[in-house]
């Protein structure tokens, strides 16, 4: 044999019960999606590695860290996408979504790539599947999109938290930011080597800082939602009165920052509670389509990480009604015939390659968890009959084929 290749260290195969997990996850927010009048869009995987850079930020984890960037042949830097939010704005401008109607909701599905350090829950090749409503400013749609997620985990039976908060505009924020560089440089000593640098170009993204010492240390920084100017302040009370009068469980989070820099006013995860960890988060990205060239347009969205949702799922039992043929003798058109019978109603139908006596051939069907057997041998083909056995009652009936 020669050496056996393996697969890249953080990208995965998904296969069997994670597979399972997976079609899941994506059925019941694709279902419920739909509830909602949402569109599919496929988006290229590699984009040009500027689109991230102006979106996600410069001085962000994502983009100085964990991006897989390369130069094409002719040298242009590209990179495969981190995330879907970026490339779904590029595309709705791109296509001038927004000449079209007042307001659109799309939503995406499809591997996301971060060189980040491999572990449970963490690769490097990642699957999400995400929505996004444009052009609606008003927390209405804040609100039905962090209802989407409460109900996509409520159907998958994970109990969450929702953290709420909210970052401000470029009306209010510019004073917190003040604020927040002044403290931080009266903390600066005990803060990372990563926080000390990016206190003066991105502060705010200091808060994300994963450091236990930096995190210990922000808890006495001053909170963003202590600064919000009066229409700020409005949307986010407005947005807490529609989760108020749902049964959507939610706390305010105020050192919820985000690791992207293109959020605004509301920002939110779903965090849960026994894994302390985020599987779902999203928020309010208002100046973004302005920002990567089309017209001042409000947006809001989420994205659901499917890997990591599918952590906290219970193994999918599933009950197929599935057929195994076995052909004993000179039987297999015949077989065959039956086999196909059985699939033109819709039944899922294995014809055995196995070769070998009936006791052996009932084992395998047995432990491979078909539900019926169907056994063909001459007798049977010669009256147009086969026997059926059913595998979990253990009981065996002759059917003409008509019967079947
Ligand atoms: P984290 O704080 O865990 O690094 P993040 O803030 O970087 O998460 P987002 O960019 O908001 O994550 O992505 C949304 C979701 O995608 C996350 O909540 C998580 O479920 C999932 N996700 C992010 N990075 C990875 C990864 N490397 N592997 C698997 N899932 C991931
Ligand atoms: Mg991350």
């Amino acid at each position: 044999m020669s050496d056996e290749i393996r697969s890249v260290r953080g990208f995965h195969d998904i296969l069997g019960n994670d597979l399972k997990k997976f079609r899941r996850i994506t059925n019941v927010v694709r279902r419920i999606l739909k509830l909602y009048n949402f569109e599919e869009i496929i988006l290229p995987v590699v984009e040009y590695a500027e689109l991230f850079q102006r979106s996600i930020g410069e001085v962000t984890d994502i983009v100085q860290k964990e991006m897989f960037t390369f130069q094409d042949k002719k040298g242009r830097w590209l990179a495969l996408r981190p995330e879907g939010t970026a490339g779904t704005v590029r595309a709705y401008i791109q296509h001038r979504m927004y000449a079209e109607r007042p307001y659109r909701k799309l939503f995406y599905e499809g591997p996301m790539f971060r060189y980040e350090r491999p572990q449970a829950g963490r690769y490097r090749q990642f699957h999400q599947i995400g929505a996004e409503i444009f052009g609606v400013g008003d927390p209405e749609a804040d609100f039905e999109i962090i209802e989407i997620v409460y109900k996509i985990l409520k159907e998958l039976n994970i109990t969450v938290v929702i953290e709420i908060n909210s970052l401000g505009c470029l009306k209010c924020r510019p004073a917190y930011r003040e604020e927040l560089v002044t403290f931080l440089n009266e903390v600066e000593e005990n803060l990372c080597e990563v926080c000390k640098e990016r206190k003066d170009k991105n502060p705010l993204r200091v808060l994300d800082c994963k450091v236990e010492t930096c995190r210990e240390t922000f808890k006495s920084s001053p909170k963003v939602i202590d600064y919000l100017c009066e229409e700020c302040k409005e949307h986010f009370e407005r947005l807490q009165s529609f989760l108020n009068s749902s049964d959507i469980p939610y706390r305010i989070n105020p050192s919820l920052v985000r690791g992207l820099d293109y959020y605004s006013r509301t920002v939110f995860e779903a965090v849960s509670d026994d894994l302390s960890t985020t599987i779902i988060a999203g928020g309010r990205y208002d100046y973004l389509v302005e920002q990567l060239g089309g017209p001042p347009t409000p947006a809001t969205g989420f994205a659901v990480g499917i890997e990591r949702t599918a952590l906290l799922l219970p193994d999918v039992e599933e009950d197929v009604e599935s057929y195994i043929v076995i052909p004993f003798g000179e039987v297999k058109e015949y077989a065959m015939k039956v086999a196909d019978i059985l699939r033109s109603k819709g039944y899922t139908v294995e014809f055995s390659y196995r070769r070998g006596g009936l006791r052996k051939q009932l084992e395998y069907a047995d432990k491979m968890g078909f539900r019926y057997a169907v056994i063909i041998g001459e007798d049977e083909m010669k009256e147009g009959k086969v026997t059926l056995k059913d595998m979990r009652e253990g009981v065996q009936v002759t059917k003409n084929i008509e019967e079947l």
